[in-house]
């Protein structure tokens, strides 16, 4: 194997069809670069996780035929053994650390107050001059960015450089009820279980390069040599197959053989791939035979 990836869902809602085509493009990006495959599932936040999503989460894979290399085996293996509760102890860690090491700054502005100040100058810096104390409740840790150029590496291995998104600009490390962000989260487990290639939908490229952002606050030099994979996003009989909970459930499509042949088939002509298929296992060969011939 020449590496690792990670596909990590989130069982705060049922998967939709985006969900199954952001899986099957990391799957099919796996076999053509001899990665190992990596299940992940991101239940820090607690307070949205439902045991029926987590096995949504088991079923929908097994229903769809994608088999996973690492991982939990199924929803209590994953609460025993895999679940983010476990790495806590590192999240906080990190937290502390960029704190200490002042490279956050505490701010509660609602989202009505930030969207105030971006009107008249960039939120990011409305409360970093202010100094709140970090020990009062009810803030977000913000970390300190000021517009720097963030680097990261391709699927090929080309680099590409951009100032983080709006969407993260002022992005935080811990939410306001002392929890750790998404953000942080993901970059932690991707250092943690030693992921080389990380693929998401063009939708969340803002998230790659404030990842890659955080680790060059940190200093962290393995995350510097991963690579980034945007596939591009569909739309599946009209709907948007984007993050949104308005696409259409997974389970439905993949419940009969007529309707998961119609998946496969859709992904296929998405991928370019001509043919029929039925089982996942021969959308990969035609779409590795496609690669090498
Ligand atoms: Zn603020």
């Amino acid at each position: 194997m020449k590496g690792r990836t990670r596909i990590a869902p989130t069982p705060s809602g049922y998967l939709h069809l985006g969900n199954l085509f952001s899986f099957v493009n990391t799957y099919l990006l796996a076999h053509e670069w001899e990665l190992e495959l990596l299940l992940r599932i991101d239940d820090m936040d607690q307070a949205r996780l439902r045991m029926t999503y987590l096995d949504d989460i088991f079923r929908t894979l097994e229903s769809l035929g994608l088999h996973y290399d690492i991982g939990p085996s199924g929803p209590s293996d994953f609460l025993e053994n895999w679940s983010q509760r476990k790495r806590k102890s590192q999240y906080d860690a990190i937290m502390e650390r960029l704190k200490d090491e002042g490279k956050l700054y505490p701010c509660a502005c609602s989202r009505k107050e930030l969207s105030t100040h971006l009107r008249s100058e960039h939120f990011s810096q409305h409360c970093w001059s202010k100094n709140h104390p970090f020990a009062a409740k009810g803030q977000k840790w913000r970390l300190k960015y000021a517009g720097e150029s963030v680097r990261i590496l391709n699927g090929q291995g080309e680099s590409e450089e951009s100032q983080l998104a709006n969407e993260v600009w002022d992005f935080a490390v811990r939410r306001k009820n002392g929890e750790p962000t998404y953000q942080l989260c993901s970059f932690n487990d991707d250092l943690h279980f030693g992921i080389s290639h990380i693929v998401r939908g063009e939708d969340l490229r803002f998230s790659s390069f404030a990842q890659a952002y955080l680790g060059e606050v940190l200093g962290e030099n393995s995350f510097r040599k991963m690579r980034f994979y945007h596939h591009s996003l569909v739309k599946y009989e009209g709907k948007k197959l984007s993050k949104s909970q308005s696409a259409p459930a997974a389970k439905y499509y993949l419940g009969s053989r007529s309707n998961k042949e119609r998946v496969l088939n859709f992904m296929a002509a998405e991928l370019g791939l001509k043919g029929s298929f039925s089982v996942l296992g021969d959308l990969r060969e035609a779409y590795l035979e496609g690669r090498y011939s």
